[in-house]
């Protein structure tokens, strides 16, 4: 199959009436949009709620007031310019502000303003930091999408974190598995970096995000595949989102295509109070409920996954919602809180732990570790990236 080919002006999708596309343009002057050929034929253009369409075309809510840039304070957790270190034994490599196309409810569309660095070039600094602590035995390369950079780069990274001893797990953060999956099974020598550097006592974990079944195609299960064969191990996350996900018989199916293809089903989010991500909100009590009805349909291979918030404190496994309560669990903890286990009341509309009365007990707002990132937070709104027309990181991204 060839290469996709990338859109990053909406005037070119000619299956949106152009009066529609005169009001799309203006959300994408505050919301980078990116979008490619193959992912667009997915699209049912004579359903206006088809939930594909809802993944990557702008909707006006995008506009309304809503959230922060930055709704788990990043910021706080960058050590040194490209590296976040939040959770003792993983640390992030933030190296690509660029992603196969643009999902609208991205946690992470702050990389994609001008003013916004916080993906580096250099990882040096990173990888550095990295080999001076023991502890840390993981490193997902994140961003925007690692396997969106061209493939002698991500070889090098891989190569020179396979330098630290201590480093035992690589894992790829990336939607190329679903936006782009010729990207993976066409290019034997991503596959031979995959071969080289994911063995037996040392894998790669490809984290993929695949939100709707619709998404595995033929062509991803071929990429699955080829990630396999190469010696990776394939999971994936996803937030559960209003009209694209919210159904249980929809997330059910995503959990049994996902065990079928030997991608283990590992997290399901709770949206984060995202700016531009209004229309996706569901309440914490619904999520749940969605979540539960869906795993009655699946497998025990599919009911692997964990409902959790990824939060400023730490990540906050949701085990129950009954009668009013929220009984939750610390999964990850940034202050050693790893277990700790919660009672809190749940309003019928909260939609995040900061709106569960008494939770500000639980955690403090931490302080920046260092000044490597500014704190898009305070920045004033500003237009859309143009950081995609350079074209100096992606492996294939002609407009
Ligand atoms: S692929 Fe991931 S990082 Fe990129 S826009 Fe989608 S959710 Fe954000």
């Amino acid at each position: 199959m060839p290469q996709p080919k990338y859109l990053m002006n909406i005037d070119r999708i000619e299956r949106i009436p152009e009066s529609e596309r005169e009001q799309l343009k203006r959300i994408t002057e505050k919301f980078v949009f990116r979008v490619n050929d193959y992912y667009l034929d997915l699209i049912d253009w004579n359903d206006p709620h088809d939930p594909i369409r809802k993944l990557v075309i702008p909707n006006a809510e995008e506009l309304g007031e809503y959230g922060r840039w930055d709704a788990s304070d990043e910021d706080t957790n960058y050590v040194v310019p490209g590296c976040q270190h939040k959770y003792g034994t993983t640390a992030l490599l933030i190296v690509s502000e660029v992603c196969g196309a643009y999902c609208r409810y991205c946690f992470r569309k702050r990389l994609f303003r001008n003013d916004v660095k916080e993906a580096v070039s250099d990882i040096e600094p990173g990888l550095r930091y990295i080999a001076q602590r023991k502890e840390i035995n993981n490193v997902l390369l994140t961003g925007g999408d690692s396997l969106i950079l061209g493939t002698p780069r991500i070889r090098m990274i891989l190569e020179r974190l396979r330098e630290i001893d201590h480093v035992k797990i690589i894992r790829m953060g990336s939607k190329i598995p679903v936006f782009n999956p010729m990207r993976i099974y066409e290019d034997e020598e991503l596959l031979d970096a995959i071969r080289t550097y994911s063995s037996p006592e040392k894998r790669i974990y490809v984290m993929a995000h695949i939100n709707h079944p619709r998404e595995i195609t033929k062509e991803a299960v071929k990429g699955f595949e080829a990630l396999h064969n190469a010696g990776a191990i394939v999971v994936n996350q996803t937030p559960v989102l209003r009209g694209i996900n919210d159904d249980p018989a929809v997330l059910g199916e995503l959990l049994d295509k996902l065990s079928w293809a030997g991608v283990t089903p590992y997290y399901f989010f709770v949206n984060r109070p995202v700016a531009g991500n209004k229309a996706f909100v569901l309440p914490l009590r619904e999520v749940y409920e969605i979540v539960e009805k869906a795993k009655a349909l699946t497998s025990g291979l599919g009911k692997r996954v964990r409902l959790s918030m990824s939060h400023t404190s730490g990540k906050i496994e949701i085990l129950a919602i009954d009668g009013g309560k929220a009984y939750l669990k610390y999964h990850q903890s940034r202050d050693n809180r790893y277990g700790m286990f919660m009672t809190l009341d749940c309003p019928d509309d909260a939609a995040w732990f900061d709106d569960l009365p008494g939770s500000e007990k639980f955690w403090t707002k931490p302080e920046k570790k260092t000044n490597a990132v500014a704190s898009v937070n305070a920045m004033p709104d500003m237009p859309t990236s143009k950081k995609l027309s350079t074209g100096r990181q992606a492996a294939s991204q002609k407009e």
